[in-house]
């Protein structure tokens, strides 16, 4: 099959080049902006609308900026905020999306088994990813934070729409699956103003709406910050999000340590996976399951994979070997080295 291929970054930067005017008929409407502490370029290729693109557009970052106005854990007016602070002394009302996506990570924590773990905010915080806390978390705290699957000691109320702590001393931290969650919200969106092609790339998570034209996307695999992927993956209609440490590190004397963290030792996660791509047909999905084979490893992802079957890989280990779970082997080309 003829394939037309769609590289991340050339993409990012081709479409920040049309950003500013809508093109002509029959021509793609690109709209870059920046949410979520990131940027996001949306490009719609054909459209039953009534609206213009331009309009739609607009109305889905507007909703995005929302979305990332509830959801962060460093904003004071957001939910998320208050859940952290008021949430042991009395549970927190919040809105029915957001009672959503906490009960939809509990799940996919109790199903990872704690690799992915969103109530882990207490340990990213130490390590301060993002900012410069200057030095090197101490070892005890680390410690006595390992391994305590917080989520257990989340209450819920679905009357009340309520969502308490039963423990003090943890607070939820939804980085690792909230991109992922407004992907999927963007989806809806997209779909029910009338989108049938686009494709939207949220700080390297891809969300992809029909095909292009007559073909499958392809998107480019990376697994490290170089412009060189692994390989192109071809899909139609689905989520594509990818975690490794490359993205996002501190530094402490010297030392690197990357944002990904393996909840039982609390230190970044080292289970010998370079960088981890999930692509699933639901943006939660990819994203929370990106972060926790990252830190499972490739035996117990492929275990997973096996057992549950809702999600398909690409894993590049450490050393640069390159494996994809069955369902996904004749969609992945892999770029061919030297
Ligand atoms: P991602 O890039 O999707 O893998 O998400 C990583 C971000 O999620 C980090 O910057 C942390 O804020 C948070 N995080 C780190 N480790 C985990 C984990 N094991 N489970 C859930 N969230 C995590
Ligand atoms: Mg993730």
């Amino acid at each position: 099959m003829k394939r037309k291929y769609l590289s991340a970054a050339l993409l990012a930067a081709a479409l920040c080049l049309s950003a500013l005017t809508a093109c002509a008929d029959n021509q793609p409407y690109t709209k870059s902006a920046f949410t979520f502490d990131t940027f996001i370029t949306l490009t719609i290729y054909e459209s039953e609308s009534a609206d213009s693109p331009e309009e739609i557009c607009e109305g889905a970052v507007d909703m995005l900026t929302s979305l990332d106005e509830e959801l962060s854990r460093t904003n004071p007016d957001s939910v998320i905020y208050a859940l952290n602070k008021e949430g042991y002394n009395a549970p927190v009302e919040v809105s029915n999306t957001t009672y959503q996506l906490i009960k939809s990570c509990k799940d996919l924590s109790e199903l990872t088994d704690g690799a992915f773990d969103f109530t882990l905010g207490e340990i990213s915080s130490l390590w301060g990813f993002g900012k410069d806390n200057g030095k090197k978390p101490d070892d005890t705290a680390l410690a006595e934070l390992a391994g305590r699957k917080n989520y257990d000691n989340l209450t819920f109320d679905d009357e009340s729409r309520t969502i308490g702590f039963t423990e003090e001393g943890f607070s939820v931290d939804l980085g690792a699956a909230a991109k992922g969650y407004a992907l999927d919200m963007l989806d809806s969106y997209l779909r029910k103003a009338g989108v049938t092609s686009a494709v939207v790339d949220f700080g390297g998570s891809i969300l992809t709406i029909g095909k292009k034209g007559e073909y499958s996307w392809n998107i480019s695999v990376t697994a490290d910050e170089s412009d060189s992927p692994v390989g192109t993956l071809a899909v139609n209609d689905g989520f594509i999000a990818t975690s490794n440490g490359a993205k996002r590190f501190v530094e402490y004397d010297g030392v690197k340590y990357h944002h990904i963290i393996d909840p039982f030792t609390a230190y970044p996660a080292d289970s010998g996976i370079k960088s981890c791509t999930v692509y699933a047909a639901n943006g939660l999905i990819s994203d929370a399951l990106s972060t926790a084979f990252f830190v499972m490893g490739q035996e117990k992802a492929e275990q997973f994979y096996e057992k549950y079957k809702i999600a398909e890989y690409i894993i590049t280990l450490d050393d640069g070997t390159v494996k994809t779970s069955d369902g996904i082997a004749a969609d992945f080309r892999a770029t061919k080295n030297g």
